[in-house]
This record gives C-alpha cells, sequence and structure tokens, in this order.
C-alpha cells in the first residue's frame, strides 16, 4: 500500500533545499529583514511575469484582501457580490470593511456564475469578487462587462490562482487589484504566512503602499492611516528561489491533471474539472483538482484506507453554510447541491505518475470499473 499525504509539507524545502539554504543565510547574514532588496526584487519579478504596474507583498492573503477593498473605497452597508464557493477569508475582508457579502452560485466548471451575478445586482451594490479558485480563471471578459454595464469595482481572489490566465491574461490582472496568497500549500507557497496585492492603478497602488507600512510615503513620512501588514524580506528571498521553478511547477501540475483525465475520464461515477488545453481560452494550473464524485462520502473513506489522503474544500462548509450567510442559502442551488459530492485528490508536484496511477486503479476498483 502506498501512504499518499494530500499535501507534502517537507517536500516544500527538500526539493531546493541547497538554494534555500543559500537564501536564507544571505538574508540573515546581512541583516536584512524588512522592507529589504529581496521584497522588491520579488515584487519586480511578479510585477514583469504577471505584466502589471505594481506588485506588493504583504502579510498574507487575508490582509491583502480586506486592505484592497479599504483603499478600494468599500465600506458601510455596500454590497460585494462573491461565490459562496470560497474561503471564509474572502466574506471576512468584506465584514471587516464594514461591508455585505453577497452570495453568487457557480456554473458548471465551479466558478462564480455571471447570470447568478447578474440577479444580485441591488442599488447597494459596489463590487464583484470574483474568486479564481482551483487555479482557474473566471470568464473575466463577462465580469468586467457585468460591472461595466453597473458601474461596479471589479477586484480578485486571485489567492489559488497565480499563473492561470483568461484570453491570454493573468487571474489578478482584471480588476483594480486582484489579491495572492503565499500560504505555504499554495501554487507559490512560503515558509508561513505571506500575500501580495497587484494592480495596474497608480493612485490605488499609493494607498496601499502606505497602508501596509504605518502610512508611511516613499521619503518614510507617516501621511496617512495606516498598518503593519508586510511581506518579510526573508520570506521574500524565499519566494524569489520558489519561484525561479515555478514555470516548471506549474507544467508538472498541468501533466498530473492530464493523467487524471486520461485515467479517470471515462467513468460515469465521476465528474473531473476541466482538463488542461494548449492555446484554448482557460490556462488552468491546477492549485486543486477538484471532481465531483457519486457516494462521495464513501470514496474518500475507501482511499484513505488504502492511504491516499483526499480533502473536501474549504472542510465542506462553503459560505452559505455559515450561520451568518445561511439566509442566502436560495441564491447557491447548484453550489449546494456541488458540496454533496465535491473532492480534491491530491494535486502537488511531490506526487509522482505511479501515485497518480495508483490514485486513479482505486477509484476504479471503487465504482467496479
Ligand atoms: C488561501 C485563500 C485565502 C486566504 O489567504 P491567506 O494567505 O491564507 O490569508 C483567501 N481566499 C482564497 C480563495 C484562498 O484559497
Amino acid at each position: 500500500m502506498r501512504n499518499i499525504p494530500f499535501f507534502n509539507y517537507p517536500a516544500l524545502y527538500e526539493n531546493q533545499a541547497k538554494d534555500l539554504q543559500i537564501a536564507i543565510m544571505d538574508v540573515c547574514t546581512r541583516g536584512a529583514y524588512i522592507l529589504q532588496e529581496d521584497l522588491k526584487n520579488f515584487e519586480r519579478n511578479l510585477a514583469k511575469f504577471l505584466n502589471v504596474k505594481h506588485v506588493f507583498g504583504v502579510a498574507n492573503g487575508t490582509d491583502a484582501l480586506w486592505m484592497g477593498l479599504l483603499c478600494a473605497g468599500i465600506g458601510r452597508d455596500d454590497e460585494v457580490i462573491l461565490p459562496s464557493h470560497t474561503y471564509i477569508a474572502s466574506a471576512a475582508a468584506i465584514n471587516f470593511v464594514g461591508a455585505i457579502p453577497i452570495l453568487a452560485d457557480i456554473s458548471s466548471d465551479h466558478m462564480i456564475d455571471p447570470d447568478s451575478v447578474l440577479k444580485l445586482i441591488t442599488k447597494k451594490t459596489k463590487a464583484i469578487m470574483p474568486v479564481q479558485v482551483n487555479g482557474r480563471t473566471c470568464d473575466m471578459h463577462k465580469i468586467m462587462e457585468i460591472a461595466s454595464a453597473h458601474n461596479l469595482l471589479v477586484v480578485e481572489d486571485a489567492a489559488q490562482g497565480l499563473g492561470s490566465k483568461f484570453m491570454d491574461q493573468f487571474a489578478g490582472t482584471f480588476g483594480l487589484f486582484g489579491t495572492i496568497s503565499f500560504y505555504p500549500a499554495k501554487l507559490l507557497g512560503c515558509f508561513g504566512d505571506g500575500g501580495a496585492i497587484v494592480t495596474n492603478n497608480d493612485e490605488f497602488a499609493e494607498k496601499i503602499f502606505q497602508m501596509r507600512d504605518h502610512g508611511r510615503n516613499h521619503q518614510g513620512e507617516v501621511v496617512s492611516w495606516g498598518i503593519n501588514s508586510r511581506l518579510d524580506n526573508l520570506q521574500a528571498a524565499i519566494l524569489n528561489t520558489k519561484f525561479s521553478n515555478f514555470s516548471e511547477d506549474i507544467s508538472r501540475r498541468r501533466e498530473i491533471a492530464s493523467l487524471y483525465q486520461m485515467y479517470l475520464g471515462h467513468l460515469t461515477k465521476i465528474k473531473l474539472p476541466p482538463s488542461p488545453i494548449e492555446g484554448g481560452i482557460n490556462y488552468d494550473v491546477y492549485q486543486n483538482y477538484e471532481i465531483e464524485a457519486e457516494e462521495r462520502d464513501s470514496l474518500k473513506v475507501f482511499l484513505e484506507k488504502n492511504g491516499v489522503r483526499t480533502l473536501i474544500q474549504w472542510s465542506g462548509m462553503p459560505l452559505h453554510k455559515f450561520s451568518e450567510l445561511r439566509s442566502q442559502i436560495s441564491s447557491v442551488p447548484k453550489t449546494e447541491l456541488f458540496f454533496d459530492r465535491c473532492l480534491m485528490l491530491p494535486m502537488n508536484t511531490s506526487i509522482t505518475n505511479d501515485d497518480v496511477l495508483y490514485i486513479c486503479n482505486l477509484i476504479k476498483v471503487f465504482y467496479g470499473e
């Protein structure tokens, strides 16, 4: 029997141990801890990669969201539409600027459904927050169209979307701002918490620059209210090292998705996520591999008994299941059904082709196919 964890945390270090040791020692011997060269380099590298004007490293993806909303001027009693299929952090960020999270449903590809968004727009709606979940970018052209027709801001939670594209444009770069998370298990993970805000808007960028560092401007003078939410320079150095391998990591994730597709595509009792296509409308990077499965709970137990750890996203708690937001359940019927069926199979750069084959064979045995 194999033992396949859902995510291999020690591998984050082991895969690049030598380079990471050098990077960490280098930062420590220089004593370069806060807002130093490594952070600036990382922000520059990421901005270049994403083809975006500004990137700011911040303490985590959740801070990125609420600071972004605050600097976008979203506040008391404003409504922000987001999918129920997201992490509580997306809604918490909206809550903590005094605004109201309004829950939209998902389409068949598990992304926010533009038709559902349309139905939820009221006089109070201020912004749409698409969530680029599982390493896929939703139909951002439709979202941008709706936003401009109704004079709404678009703020992207791309915590899970770094490197994914819609019509050749990267997740996080469509609206006023996008946010990214460097939580260890995310596509680009650091050794603790980390996040970023990306934007093409100069005025907004200046606000974030001050907000994350006590309201200080480029001369170091305090000129506005701010807080302390900076990405550690040490984490930035680690991210720079990891980033040098990012394209290979994405290719590997897409390769694993192709293998799942090849081995499981014909099964009738499960539905796979969209497969990786070259030159298509979507370019998916597979933060997660989330399937829909009949007899989901029994399948999960069966896989676990055979050494394969799977997860139900958000611990089975999409936003509409929280008591604060429960009254909105009627607007998300597809999400409600989806959460009886969804399951994430292992998807990360430390599983082998043989691991994937082993997992797929178990699933075939389970369904007797
Ligand atoms: C991980 C995640 C966040 C939060 O990011 P942190 O860095 O953990 O604060 C927000 N939204 C989504 C969709 C996420 O997956």
